[in-house]
């Protein structure tokens, strides 16, 4: 069996007011070396990955990329480890970021998911939140997308900005259920410390959004999507029939992934692996002939098996007890079987018949739930 392979690309055209991902505006002039050096790098591991299942380029802003660049990528890849047949392959794009002609390159070399940030449908938010598109440019990529022949889009929304009411973010969800993409994912905003947006709140410019409020708009999310034929299959995550992430399933279920770039994790055979994150580090590392690896660690068993829980729970399919059992070859029942029973008498968790998940409520207050793994 394979892995999942990641690959992060580390440049955007400007910096979001809120994101604190590891990805830089104004690094353009690194873009060769850093890709000479991720090619280097995906040799290395060469002799430690053969197959990979699912792969997803990341950032940043992958669109970013060249024509002849997104090319010589593929090639890399293809190079040092053979694509299955049936891969699911994505890639991130931006809006604004992409010509007709740069979508069907994408589309040739073989990639079968886009996953299009979008984040509000409403053109004040989008410059409030420091994007650099406009919705009519989200639709123009979207409409484009199509055209090069992708049939599996994701589209990445975020709610609870401070400034927003329950009814544009009803807009926002009904104008993108109108595009009828095959997937769509949802998330609060959280507000970072060093980003402008945390520098904001820090000053009382901005407010956190009420709770309550916040709340009420994933739970209208979840019922529009849901009415509108899309599964809800993660906290965060919803999908036409046959649409799950493939790749991001591989998270969930904490199985191996080799991540490849500055500030990449790969998770392999029981090990957590951390590359470091700034660009030229990265780029010094790999072609001083080191692995650009900074943390290194070897999980125990007790550990993984948490942390293996709480991913699990993250689906709301949940997991079987005797699966992890025969996974991890040890009586997973005695290490968190009474964790599990405390929180189904709290209402949080469901056990039945070996099959855990998360209940309604629980799903409300999962980060309480996984705490109690980890
Ligand atoms: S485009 Fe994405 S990675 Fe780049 S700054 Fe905005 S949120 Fe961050």
């Amino acid at each position: 069996m394979g892995v999942g392979l990641y690959l992060h690309f580390p440049f955007c055209q400007q910096k979001c007011h809120y994101c604190d991902f590891n990805s830089y505006a104004g690094m353009e002039h690194l873009l060769p070396r850093y890709l000479e050096a991720i090619k280097q790098e995906l040799f290395m591991y060469k002799v430690h990955v053969s197959v990979v299942d699912t792969v997803y380029i990341g950032g940043g802003t992958p669109s970013l990329l060249s024509i002849n660049d997104i090319t010589k990528l593929f090639d890399s890849i293809r190079r040092n480890f053979y694509i299955a047949d049936w891969a699911e392959i994505t890639m991130e794009v931006n809006p604004g970021t992409c010509t007709l002609d740069k979508l069907r390159v994408i589309r040739m070399n073989g990639v079968n998911r886009l996953s299009v940030g979008l984040q509000s449908f409403n053109n004040e938010s989008l410059q409030r939140l420091g994007r650099i598109h406009s919705v009519e440019d989200f639709i123009r990529t979207y409409q484009m997308a199509q055209q090069a022949g992708f049939t599996n889009i994701n589209v990445d929304l975020i709610y609870g900005l401070p400034w927003q009411t329950g009814e544009e973010w009803q807009d926002t969800l009904a104008g993108v259920v109108e595009l009828n993409p095959e997937h769509i994912s949802i998330y609060g905003l959280t507000i970072e410390e060093d980003t402008p947006f945390g520098c904001a709140l820090k000053a009382g410019k901005i407010q956190k959004m009420d709770e309550d409020l916040e709340a009420e708009m994933y739970e209208n999310a979840v019922k529009l999507l849901k009415a509108n034929g899309y599964d809800h299959y993660e906290i965060s995550n919803f999908a036409k029939p046959g649409k799950r992430c493939r790749h991001n399933q591989i998270y969930w279920r904490n199985e191996d992934y080799l991540g490849i770039g500055a500030g990449a994790t790969s998770y392999l055979g029981r090990v957590r692996y951390t590359n470091v994150k700034e660009i030229p580090r990265y780029i010094e590392k790999v072609f001083g002939n080191d692995y650009a690896t900074v943390e290194k660690e070897a999980l125990k068993l007790e550990k993984m098996i948490g942390e293996t829980i709480m991913l699990n729970l993250r689906l709301l399919d949940g997991f079987k007890m005797g699966d992890l059992q025969k996974r991890f070859k040890t009586d997973v029942d005695s290490l968190y079987g009474p964790t599990i029973r405390v929180l189904a008498n709290q209402g949080l968790l469901q056990e039945e018949e070996g099959l855990v998940k998360l209940t309604v409520h629980g799903l409300l207050v999962a980060n309480q739930v996984f705490q109690r793994f980890v």
